[in-house]
Parts: C-alpha cells; sequence; structure tokens
C-alpha cells in the first residue's frame, strides 16, 4: 500500500501524505514522497508541486512505531527528504492542516511557500522526549520567525495555533478554508509570475538582541532544566543559526540529536510517551467494544477520595449524586469541594461562574433514591468489608440493569465485592489516587467476570477525565499499593539496621522521588498502616510484633494531623523537622530487638528500596496482574512521584541491567535473618539470565 497520493491540477502536482493516523514520517512516506517529487520533476507537464496532508494532520512527525527499529534509521532520512523538496527546480508550496508538529513542521520548513488553516496545530515538541529537532528545525525555524519565537517554540515544545504565526515568513496565507485549494492557486500564481525559491535556508536571523537573548536564554533555561540535558541542546543549535554556515549547523544539529538520543534521560522520556500508549491497549478488549453511557454519575461516601473523585465528573461536566450516611458528613464533604474550587478561582483558575456551574452539577443525597437513574456507581465508603458489603447488597437492589458499579478500594477483593451482587459482570474497582481530583492515576482492576464493555467503557472514562489508566488484576493493593508495602518494609528494615528517616527520605529524594517513604507517611497518616496491620495479625490469628511505626501510633504520633509522626511539625507548617523523640523509639527498638546499628550508605537506601519495587513488579508482571511492565512505571510515576527522567522502577531496573539487580537482591536474601521477598523474583532471574530486559 502506497503511503502517498498523486494527482495534477492543472499543471500543478499534489502530493497527498497518507499514512493514517497522523501522517508519522516512517520509511514508506519518506521513499513515498521523494518518489513523487521525483515524478513531478520528471514530468515536463508539472510546473508546481504542491505537498499535503489531510484536515486531521499534515504530519505528526516521526513514526512512534519505528522508535528504536531500523526503519527509522532507513535511507532516505527525513534531512534527505527535506533537502529533496528545498532544492526541487520547480516551486514546492505546503498546504497545511490539522496537527503539523516535529519531523512534520520540519518537512513543511523545506517548502518554498507555506499555506495553513489559521487553527493548525504548530509545534517542535521534541524537547518533550528529552531531544531537539533532529532534521534542520532548529536553523530554519529562527530563520522564518525570528530568535525569540523559535527559541521559546523549541525550547518548551509548545504547539501553538498557526494563526498567531500569521504575519511571521513561516506563512505565506492563512485561510479559513482547505489549505490545498489555496495552495493550488498560489503554486500557479508562482509559475505565472515567475515569483523566486524561497529557501528557509538562504535566510538571515534578523534580531539585533540576538546574542544577548541567547545569553539570557542559557541562564533561564540552565536553572529550569536541572538535570535534563535536552533544554540546553536546543538552547545552543538555535543559537548555531546566528553565525555557523548552514550546513555545518545541519551537521551539528544532526550530532546533538544522535547524542541525545543516547541519554538515560531521553531513553526514559520516550519510554514514557510509548508506555502511556501501550497501557490504552487491553488483551481480550477488541477495539470498538461498544460502549455503555455514562451521563449520570453517584458516588457513596464524601470524604477524603469521594469528595476528590466527585469533583473529576463535575470538571467533566458529569453529574453525580452523592451519598453519605449523615448530613453532617454531606455537608462537610460538599464543603471541601467548593472551597477546593473557590481556592482554584482566587488562583484565577476558574471563574465565579464556572465554581457555581460545577456545584449546580452535584446533588447531595442520604438515601439511595437518587441512584435509580445512575449510570456508575462509585463506592469511597471506609476501607472494610463489611462495610462493603452492605453497600454493594444495596447498589445492586436500587440499581438500574447495565449501571457499573465500582469501587476505590485500595485493597480489598474486587471478586469477593463483586460477588455481593448478582451482577457481578458489571463490577470493576476504580481505584483513584489522594488527592483524586489532582493525582493522574486510576488503577482499573478488572474482576474475573468483569464484562469487556465496562472495560472499556471506563477506560474511556477516563480520559474524559484526564486519568492515565493502568489496567491491574485483582490481588491485594493492585499495582501500586502492593509493590508499596514492599517498599515501605525495606525503608522500614533500614531504619531497624541504623538509618534515620530523613538519612533515606533524603536519599531517595536526591534519586528523584517527589517525596521519601516516611515524609509520604507522615502525610497519609500512620494510622492507616497501623490499622491495618493489626486487621492482618488479627485475621492471621497471630499476635502482632509492633514495629517502630507501631510505637509511634501508640504514642499519638499519626503523622501531619497531629502534629508529630516520623518528624514533628510546627504549627500550621508542612515542614518535617527531624525529631529526637523519633530517635529514641527507633533506639529502644534497636536495643530490644538486639540490634546494633550500623553506617548506611545512600547508594544503599536506593539499592534496596527501588530494587524491592522492581522485584515485587517482577511478581505481580509474572502473575499477569499487570499485562507488561511499562503499565507499572506508569502507575508509578502518575501515583507515587516516581521522577519522569528515570521512566519507572522497570526501566530503571533496565537501565541498571538485570543481572545487576539480581545480583544485589542475592545479597541481601542471604544475609541472617532477610525476609523471603529478597529472594529474587523467578522472572527476573529468567530474563537476566537470557540477557533480555522488561521493556
Ligand atoms: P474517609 O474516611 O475519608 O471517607 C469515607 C466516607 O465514607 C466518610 O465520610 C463516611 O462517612 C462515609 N461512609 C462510610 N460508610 C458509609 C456508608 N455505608 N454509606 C455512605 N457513606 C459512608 O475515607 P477515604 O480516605 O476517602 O477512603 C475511602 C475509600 O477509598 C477506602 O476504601 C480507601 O481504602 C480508598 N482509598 C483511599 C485513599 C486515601 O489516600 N485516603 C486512596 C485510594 C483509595
Amino acid at each position: 500500500m502506497s503511503s502517498t497520493r498523486y494527482e495534477v491540477r492543472a499543471s500543478t502536482a499534489v502530493i497527498t501524505m497518507d499514512h493514517p493516523p497522523v501522517n508519522g514520517l516512517g520509511a514508506a512516506l519518506r521513499s513515498g514522497l521523494v518518489d513523487a517529487l521525483d515524478r513531478a520533476l520528471a514530468d515536463p507537464a508539472v510546473t508546481a508541486i504542491v505537498l499535503a496532508g489531510n484536515a486531521r494532520a499534515f504530519s505528526g512527525g516521526a513514526d512512534v512505531k519505528e522508535f528504536g527499529t531500523p526503519q527509522a534509521a532507513a535511507e532516505p532520512r527525513l534531512p534527505v527528504v527535506i533537502s529533496a523538496l528545498e532544492d526541487s527546480s520547480k516551486p514546492v508550496v505546503a498546504a497545511i492542516a490539522g496537527i503539523c508538529m516535529g519531523g512534520g513542521l520540519e518537512l513543511a520548513l523545506g517548502a518554498h511557500y507555506r499555506v495553513t488553516r489559521a487553527d493548525a496545530q504548530i509545534a517542535l515538541p521534541e524537547v518533550k522526549l528529552g531531544l531537539l529537532p533532529g532534521a534542520g528545525g532548529t536553523q530554519r525555524l529562527p530563520r522564518l520567525i525570528g530568535l525569540e519565537a523559535a527559541l521559546n517554540m523549541i525550547v518548551s515544545g509548545a504547539t501553538v495555533p498557526a494563526s498567531r504565526l500569521k504575519d511571521t515568513a513561516l506563512f505565506d496565507e492563512v485561510v479559513d478554508g482547505d489549505p490545498v485549494d489555496a495552495a493550488v492557486a498560489l503554486a500557479a500564481r508562482v509559475v505565472a509570475d515567475k515569483l523566486p525559491l524561497k529557501r528557509a535556508r538562504d535566510l538571515k536571523v534578523r534580531d539585533p538582541q540576538a546574542e544577548a537573548f541567547v545569553q539570557f536564554a542559557r541562564n533561564t533555561v540552565g536553572a529550569m532544566a536541572k538535570n535534563l540535558p535536552a533544554p540546553l541542546k536546543c538552547v545552543e543549535a538555535v543559537a548555531w543559526s546566528l553565525n555557523k554556515p548552514f550546513d555545518d549547523a545541519l551537521r551539528m544539529e544532526r550530532e546533538s540529536f544522535i547524542a541525545l538520543m543516547h541519554t538515560p534521560e531521553s531513553r526514559a522520556m520516550r519510554h514514557v510517551f510509548a508506555a502511556e500508549r501501550a497501557a490504552g491497549k487491553i488483551a481480550g478488549l477488541p477495539e470498538g467494544t461498544p460502549l455503555r453511557t455514562v451521563a449520570k454519575v453517584g458516588v457513596i461516601g464524601a470524604g477524603t477520595m469521594g469528595g476528590g473523585i466527585t469533583m473529576n465528573f463535575l470538571n467533566a461536566g458529569i453529574s453525580v449524586v452523592l451519598l453519605e450516611m449523615k448530613q453532617e458528613a454531606l455537608d462537610k464533604g460538599l464543603g471541601t469541594i467548593r472551597r477546593n474550587y473557590e481556592n482554584s478561582a482566587k488562583k484565577g483558575k476558574l471563574t465565579a461562574q464556572q465554581v457555581e456551574d460545577r456545584m449546580a452539577l452535584v446533588t447531595p443525597t442520604l438515601t439511595y433514591d437518587a441512584f435509580k437513574d445512575v449510570d456508575l456507581v462509585i463506592e469511597a465508603v471506609f476501607e472494610n468489608m463489611d462495610v462493603k458489603e452492605q453497600v454493594f447488597r444495596t447498589l445492586d437492589e436500587v440499581c438500574k440493569p447495565g449501571a457499573i458499579l465500582a469501587s476505590n478500594t485500595s485493597y480489598l477483593n474486587i471478586d469477593r465485592i463483586a460477588a455481593f451482587t448478582k451482577r457481578p459482570s458489571d463490577v470493576l474497582g476504580l481505584h483513584f489516587f489522594s488527592p483524586a481530583n489532582v493525582m493522574k492515576l486510576l488503577e482499573i482492576v478488572r474482576g474475573a467476570q468483569t464484562a469487556p464493555d465496562v472495560l472499556a467503557t471506563s477506560m474511556a472514562l477516563a480520559k474524559k477525565i484526564k486519568k492515565v489508566a493502568v489496567v491491574s488484576g485483582v490481588c491485594d493493593g493492585f499495582i501500586g499499593n502492593r509493590m508499596l508495602a514492599r517498599y515501605g518494609a525495606a525503608a522500614s528494615g533500614l531504619i531497624n539496621a541504623g538509618a534515620l528517616p530523613q538519612q533515606i527520605d533524603g536519599a531517595l529524594q536526591q534519586f528523584g522521588l517527589a517525596m521519601g517513604p516516611f515524609r509520604m507517611g507522615d502525610l497519609a497518616g500512620l494510622d492507616i498502616g497501623w490499622a491495618t496491620r493489626k486487621r492482618k495479625a488479627a485475621e492471621a490469628g497471630v499476635e502482632m510484633k509492633p514495629v517502630v511505626a507501631d510505637k509511634l501510633c501508640e504514642a499519638g504520633r499519626f503523622g501531619q494531623k497531629t502534629g508529630a509522626g516520623w518528624y514533628r511539625y510546627e504549627a500550621g507548617h508542612r515542614e518535617p523537622i527531624p525529631d529526637a523523640v523519633t530517635e529514641a523509639l527507633i533506639a529502644d527498638y534497636r536495643a530490644a530487638n538486639g540490634i546494633t546499628p550500623r553506617k548506611i550508605g545512600d547508594a544503599e537506601i536506593v539499592e534496596r528500596c527501588i530494587y524491592a519495587l522492581v522485584n515485587e513488579g517482577a511478581r505481580i508482571l509474572a502473575e499477569g496482574i499487570a499485562a507488561r511492565a511499562s503499565d507499572i512505571d506508569i502507575v508509578y510515576l502518575n501515583g507515587y512521584g516516581f521522577p519522569a527522567v528515570r521512566g519507572g522502577p522497570m526501566l530503571y531496573a533496565d537501565m541498571v541491567g538485570l543481572p545487576n539487580v539480581v545480583r544485589a537482591l542475592r545479597r541481601f536474601a542471604a544475609e541472617p535473618g532477610a525476609d523471603a521477598s529478597w529472594q529474587p523474583a523467578p522472572l527476573l532471574v529468567e530474563l537476566a539470565q537470557a540477557g533480555k530486559s522488561f521493556n
């Protein structure tokens, strides 16, 4: 199948890129373009050429499917295609509509004239993948729109509507109708009036303040980009447009592009980009699975989670019935929602009218009557199976057939919850993260009987409320919290062995985590884990052996909400202050357990905590709880503050090298009294031995 179409209108050849969905510039399209160009040049009846895409996309740039494959580097490479256009002896006019980004924009920059629809979306977003535009974008764009504007676009990667660039040399015509018709007309005029073949490369960057602006950009970008190499490289490359011969600058730009391609930061950012797309593909869920309509949602529980969950739907214009047990709790929950919106209004993010419009979409209730016609219910009541049972039995009685029944449980078994109803295929987990109106992640927990259309509807809904969804199987804590339990255990093991909370948090924050485990514990409340440990001991019929965290709770230290936990907090402040009381409790614990504290380095802290995540991740993968390693990465990046430049725990393990991870785990497992969970997961060992990686 050809990826270009070719037709001649009057004496103009129209080459149309035809590679759905967004005309990604894969090898087939690149060679198709060159062939079509050669055909037009060879045809004496053709006097000009129009290069077009479709209404949705001129071109979205590189073909993501080719990333990391030999096709990405196959000839003709993109710079060759662009030079071929630029050097064409017949005028080339690009006709732009829809998205025109990355390599797609660089391609258009090779044309002699450009006609665009006003609403076309223009960007060079390579920096968001840890790269710079590598096919002349850093040299041609400043020549056409000026140094400052080009630097801003290239360093931010931001998308700009074409209309905003209408007064620059980038566009010869900005139209509201079909850009192809306009481009064909312009091409005819260029031929008739013998207008010159304008090549961007022949222009000079005109800007009297250029050098000063570049220096300013170096300073600000250097400070803002922290450890990311790409933004500064973008500045340097654009600076070459001022004083380097064009071809030298192109070569240097290409070299920088290739060097950045090999940085761990870019690898991680490209991984995340691909991982987010992969997470949407679900086994046993054919594309085009019919969706159920979700126009009205019921939320049960107006506490920490119920309130935040409700806001997601109000923000998307979906009405919500919010149920509580007591008027007081209902008022409190609604008050929190309103306060959140009013705070956004104070910051100028919402108008007063928008606050009212959103509040008008929520109907508070104390009875289930209002649940008769809801399309989806999300339960966010106490984390207790008896309470969940009572709620789901009631829902089964009152909800209409076809309503989706979801639980926001953090740990409990969705299949057991589903079994409280006579419609287990309508039940699944929709696990939001706190604060639910802010955190991007949604774990969608697929029960043994969850129907495909229930899953598909939930995935689509996640998109609508702007969440990143990952599907998890059923297990204690699902993907994220099950791994977090191992991470927490590794951190508390380090405390026992000789480290202090501030050292562990410091080491992990230095690694890039938004918050170390002890600060996070203080924020979430230590009483939750305490209650869970008590419950689990009771369920197992064993006597609980208190750990340091239990001792803190026994002393009334639940974290920020009580002014002290692992750290202490000044009234009204959230800044954690290391506390001698905690240190004394830790020392007592070590003494009581006959532990002589040892000195522990930051590298060991990171190894133990992160490899604990990786090891449990490997088990989750082997059990099929997660469909792919990259799904686990998405969970950690969007729900647990894992640093994007590390690409998630599983990609991090790949980058460290799985044999190295296995060796470290074996070392930890061999220590006297080590927990069995340090044994490397069979899948991890298998991959390491085969020289393979997770991704
Ligand atoms: P919460 O205590 O803040 O809120 C629970 C609310 O449910 C309370 O307002 C309570 O009055 C109400 N409620 C209890 N039983 C009810 C019933 N039968 N009918 C109607 N309302 C009832 O708890 P939360 O932190 O919002 O947690 C709710 C659920 O979300 C739990 O399953 C929890 O595991 C899960 N979760 C919590 C977090 C978190 O960080 N807090 C994160 C993800 C998931």
